[in-house]
């Protein structure tokens, strides 16, 4: 199969005739680029899981073009509409009770599915013009890094999908936030931009999740994600040159990821900026991350005590595997 890319308006059309028939379409959202096919469809979502090669038993989110779509979907709460209002379209993701039209192959057989909203327009108008839910993951092959342009999909599932609709680099840049509505408090499984304290002041409660990592609650919290193909090492701040220094010495040609700021005082080393805040280090994260694999190794600066940097920072972990230098 050749692998399209496109944007233009007629492009749009076919992806939403490609995904009403069936077939995978990949499309640029506000968070990550996804692999989207119709939700409603079981051969659909398995044909997701089948070319990224992700586990069955990882379930799908959901993207719908508007509120009143949920109703077609699943059991809408006041929280969850209290959610939409304060954050949607926007980069959240939540779960919720869902109704028996949704296969088990795109909720990996639960009682409950993940929806949400994306701002990206041509997401939006794609869901429109599909007139159907497109479950989508991240439009990377499973366990690499998830992509933020139309080229990073093309690099990992060329020959695998017939089009990508290419909308610029994701602003956003890492996955949605998601917050877990069916307990007994909002609960939010994956850090994103969108922080718990964010949700905490609109519902008067919600938490990170703390507890051990179990099936029943996240799914995908269990796999190991967002790795480059080179090895990835953490570092603190004080240590990223002797890390280097000893990668280097080994016969490896390292490279840092680190902010603006810190490369500033590394003048003579490889260097990936992650810019000059969270934000942009949220954006830079995957980029730099693929950009990092024409290297022999990363070294990622460790931004955990900054507060503001804790969603890119969830990210970095799960990419360096708890690998420290
Ligand atoms: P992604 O890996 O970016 O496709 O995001 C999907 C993630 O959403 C999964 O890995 C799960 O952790 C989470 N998720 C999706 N559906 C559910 C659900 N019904 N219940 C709990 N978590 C879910
Ligand atoms: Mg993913």
């Amino acid at each position: 199969m050749t692998t399209k890319i496109g944007d233009t308006k007629q492009d749009l059309l076919q992806a939403a005739t490609l995904l009403r028939e069936g077939s995978l379409v990949a499309f640029p959202t506000e968070t990550v680029y996804g692999l989207g096919g119709n939700a409603l469809d079981r051969e659909a979502s398995r044909k997701i899981y089948a070319v990224k090669g992700r586990p069955s038993d990882n379930p799908l989110i959901v993207h719908l073009a508007k509120w009143e779509d949920v109703y077609s979907i699943a059991y809408p709460t006041k929280q969850a509409k209290a959610l939409y209002d304060a954050f949607c379209p926007g980069p959240l993701t939540m779960i919720l009770k869902k109704l028996p039209i949704v296969p088990d192959e795109t909720t990996g057989g639960r009682d409950t599915v993940a929806v949400r909203f994306p701002s990206h327009p041509v997401a939006r108008a794609l869901i429109e013009a599909a007139g159907v839910p497109i479950a989508a993951p991240s439009a990377n092959v499973s366990k690499h890094v998830s992509p933020t342009t139309a080229w990073h999909v093309y690099n990992d599932l060329e020959g695998k999908i017939p089009l990508i609709l290419d909308g610029g680099a994701s602003d956003v840049g890492i996955e949605s936030t998601i917050v877990d509505l069916t307990g007994d408090e909002p609960t939010v499984l994956r850090p994103g931009d969108i922080t718990a304290e964010e949700i905490k002041a609109v519902l008067g409660s919600a938490d990170y999740y703390h507890g051990e990592i179990k099936e029943a609650l996240a799914p995908g919290m269990k796999y190991k994600h967002y790795s480059p193909r080179v090895p990835c090492y953490l570092a603190k701040r004080e240590s990223l040159e002797s890390a280097y220094e000893s990668l280097k010495a080994q016969g490896t040609t390292p490279v840092l990821i680190a902010t603006a700021e810190t490369i500033d005082l590394h003048p003579a080393l490889n260097a990936i900026s992650l810019g000059r805040d969270a934000r942009d280090a949220q954006h830079r994260i995957y980029g730099a991350l693929r950009e990092a694999e024409k290297f022999g190794a990363a070294i990622i600066e460790d931004l955990s005590d900054r507060k503001e940097y804790f969603a890119a920072m969830d990210r970095i972990k799960k990419a360096t595997g708890g690998n420290v230098l």
